[in-house]
């Protein structure tokens, strides 16, 4: 363990001179003049340094064993699959970014992807990177107000689209809804449809094209375009889990030699890796672990169109089963809905193949976390808890089983990595005492963090850098333990204050899914004028369990046991289902904006719009209930 914090507390002394060390190990056209130029809250890393993110992750791997060794797996739910070696990827990037250029895209130009988790994505993405324009990737389950909001905010001249996707055996008419939005996004001028059905569709003469024609008029190489190293690689909006989505702006060089550092310490990932990533390509996450941080590596990347459980629960065991997949990286979301399935599914597959299991996205409680650890990593495989932000571009903290393995915390994301200086502070910008909750901030800039919001350098001072003088503000709270492990405990806009304490959601949610009939829990604060607050939870039971007043007397009586009485919820309802965003994460706000009756606000990211009309109608009935009504 010291080894590790040894490291930690080094490479922090002088980040400058740590990070540099890092940045070589890619291959860059050119060197960097000077390592970080650093006007707050406005960071550039590698400054006047040269370098192309296609041709690192394609070009690179040509002149060794991995030009024919795969580089993207793709299967789908219906169990069709494809394969691309990494000469047949830099192929079709070539090509790709030739049919881009033939468009007239330039450098700088914004290039919207709104594709399905198909391997067309990660070579558009690639492609757009070739030739120095800048993707901003839309997850394809978004609507179209979704869609062209984010057209209109990158003022996007083409957009990749798709004629459908395919989700739980149903097609989903992508062009239609690009045609919807562009209604009222008028600015694209060319919108590629690669064609993956037979079926008819709308075009619209002299705007939409069909792929497979434009790319038999492509040419096979095209000169990757030397980038400087703040030239930006990508936008991507975050998940707009606490309110409106934020447009990310992320550098070419800073990002990309931070996450290869970090994939390295995180997942101890190389050429010999099969790693499989279930977030969608729409996401940071998907971003960095899909496409840029595992084909830097060399290594094998899964792609996996479809819903986890489709046709049956055992779709993911199966794949990892038949590709060997060695690391494997999902959501406690996921793995809570494989719980509820029972391990025995599981016992059926060979997973001897996994070495390292990663978590990503929420708090993963312990419970969570010990079904992971032993029914799928077998009890032989490290669970990295990997805390990070779209903003933050790569991993913050977690455990860095690459350089040393630590003792494991279940539910705690233990250590920032090596370079990372982050730390809890309370409402004055002070780091706190041991034990002492506050909010996570980090003090010196990484060369993954974000270059700023698109277009608006304001609402990015404003949201970042605004709240404490010199730290980056992240939005969560968290607690320091006494061997220097982070507790993640929710989001700072979503603790509630109660007789003078302050308690984070994911503390009161951790004890009442500590009650065994209970599959997930949401809890948030209405304001009381004793009090503070009150806490309401919101819980799914599990199968077999029906709601009773019996059960909300065992919940409370849980939470009064974990955490004393003072946490003593006020009102418990059932439901089926809770608002989460399209990337899995609850959102609270709109519960609370329920019971509270006020206007829902953005609601672009919600993944189903009947859990709100379950909560309200829930929520009703218990209003009327209370009144004494029928
Ligand atoms: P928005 O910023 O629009 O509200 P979002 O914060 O959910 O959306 P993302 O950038 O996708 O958008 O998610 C980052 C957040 O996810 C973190 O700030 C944190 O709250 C949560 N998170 C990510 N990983 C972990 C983890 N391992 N443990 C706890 N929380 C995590
Ligand atoms: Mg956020």
């Amino acid at each position: 363990m010291k080894g590790n914090i040894d490291f930690q507390r080094n490479a922090t002394a002088n980040i400058e001179r740590f990070w540099e060390k890092e940045a070589e190990k890619l291959d860059w056209f050119k060197p960097w003049d000077k390592v970080l130029e650093w006007k707050e809250p406005f960071a550039k890393w590698f400054v006047g340094g040269m370098l192309n993110a296609s041709y690192l992750c394609v070009d690179c791997h040509l002149y060794s064993w991995h030009k024919n060794k795969v580089a993207l797996y793709w299967e789908d739910e219906a169990g069709n699959t494809k394969a691309f070696s990494y000469f047949q990827l830099y192929r079709e990037v070539n090509k790709f970014a030739s049919m881009l250029k033939n468009l007239g895209v330039k450098k700088g130009d914004r290039v919207v992807l709104y594709l399905p988790m198909i391997p067309e994505l990660t070579i558009a993405m690639l492609a757009t990177a070739r030739i120095g324009a800048i993707h901003t990737v839309v997850f394809s389950g978004f609507s179209s107000q979704a869609l062209a909001d984010r057209i209109n905010d990158t003022s996007a001249e083409v957009l990749i689209a798709a004629d459908f996707g395919i989700r739980r055996g149903k097609y989903i008419p992508l062009k239609d809804i690009v045609d919807e939005a562009l209604k009222i996004a008028p600015i694209i001028e060319k919108v590629v449809v690669i064609k993956r059905t037979e079926e008819a569709i709308n075009m619209v003469a002299g705007r939409d094209l069909i792929y497979s024609d434009l790319i038999k008029e492509a040419d096979d190489y095209v000169e990757p375009v030397p980038l400087e190293s703040s030239h930006p690689l990508y936008i991507l909006y975050t998940s707009g889990t606490t309110g409106k989505p934020k447009g990310v702006v992320h550098s070419t060089g800073g990002y990309l030699a931070y996450i290869y550092a970090t994939y390295k310490w995180v997942f101890d990932i190389s050429d010999e890796s099969v790693y499989w990533c279930t977030a969608d390509v729409g996401w940071v996450t998907g971003h960095t672990s899909i496409v840029y941080a595992p084909l830097l590596h060399g290594a094998t990347v899964l792609m996996y169109e479809g819903a986890p459980d489709y046709p049956n629960p055992d779709r993911w065991w199966e794949i990892i089963e038949k590709y060997g997949v060695t690391i494997f990286y999902t959501s406690p979301t996921a793995i809570k809905m494989f719980m509820r399935y029972g391990e025995e599914r599981v016992k059926r597959f060979n997973l001897s193949s996994l070495k390292i299991l990663g978590s990503v996205g929420e708090v993963i409680n312990p419970e969570v976390w010990a079904w992971y650890y032993t029914h799928i990593g077998g009890e032989r495989c490290p669970i990295v808890d990997t805390w990070w932000q779209t903003e933050t571009g790569g991993i913050m903290i977690s455990p860095v089983p690459g350089i040393e393995l630590v003792p494991l915390k279940p539910g705690s994301a233990t250590l920032p990595l090596p370079g990372i200086d982050a730390e809890v502070v309370d409402e004055d910008g002070k780091p706190v005492e041991t034990g002492i909750k506050g909010h996570l901030a980090i003090r010196k800039p990484w060369p993954g963090m974000l270059m700023g919001l698109y277009k608006d350098p304001e609402r990015y001072k404003e949201v970042y850098w605004s709240k404490f003088k010199g730290l980056f503000y992240t939005g969560d709270y968290a607690i320091k333990d006494e061997d220097g492990y982070f507790w993640l405990l929710g989001r700072t806009d979503e603790v509630l204050k109660i007789a003078g304490h302050r308690l984070g959601t994911a503390e009161i949610e951790g004890a009442v899914v500590e009650a065994p009939f209970v599959a997930e829990a949401a809890v948030i604060g209405t304001p009381d004028p004793i009090k503070g607050e009150n806490i309401i939870v919101f819980a799914i039971l599990k199968e077999g369990y029906e709601p009773a007043d019996e059960l909300k007397k065992e919940i409370i009586q849980e939470v009064r046991k974990q955490i004393g009485p003072i946490a003593t919820p006020q009102e418990i309802h059932f439901v089926e289902k809770l608002p989460k965003t399209r990337s899995g994460k609850i959102m609270r706000r709109v519960l609370k904006t329920i019971i509270m009756g006020n206007p829902l606000g953005d609601l672009s990211t919600l993944e189903d719009e009947a859990s709100v009309d379950e909560v309200k109608a829930v929520y009703e009935e218990f209003k009327q209930m209370m009144s004494g009504g029928a």
